[in-house]
């Protein structure tokens, strides 16, 4: 059964100024191999310990929110579809920059 709501991990991308590297070969399960790894073209670190643990949080809430809405009876969406409603980008220092869709 999928979840109401998840995150959902589809790029990886270095935040050093002047680096372009990105990669869309990561997924929710091979994001966190990417801990403290360096970055191919720069060396910089592609996924520091804060912002580890902020993606960590927001698969934990995901889950939660998920969690909670089964226990209201709720299972599927209106549409029966999953539905994006918001992107996150994370800086390196543990925030995440959230963009809702209109
Ligand atoms: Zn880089």
């Amino acid at each position: 059964m999928s979840k109401l709501v998840a995150v959902k991990v589809t790029y990886m991308q270095c935040d050093a100024k002047d680096c372009d590297y990105i990669t869309h070969d990561v997924n929710n399960d091979t994001v966190f191999d990417y801990r403290n790894k360096p970055c191919p073209k720069c060396g910089e670190n592609l996924l520091t310990d804060a912002d580890w643990e902020a993606l960590a949080g927001h698969l934990k809430a995901a889950d939660m929110m998920s969690d909670f809405l089964k226990g209201c009876g709720i299972e599927n969406s209106p549409s029966g579809k999953m539905v994006e409603f918001a992107r996150g980008e994370m800086d390196g220092k543990g925030n995440t920059i959230i963009k809702f869709k209109d």
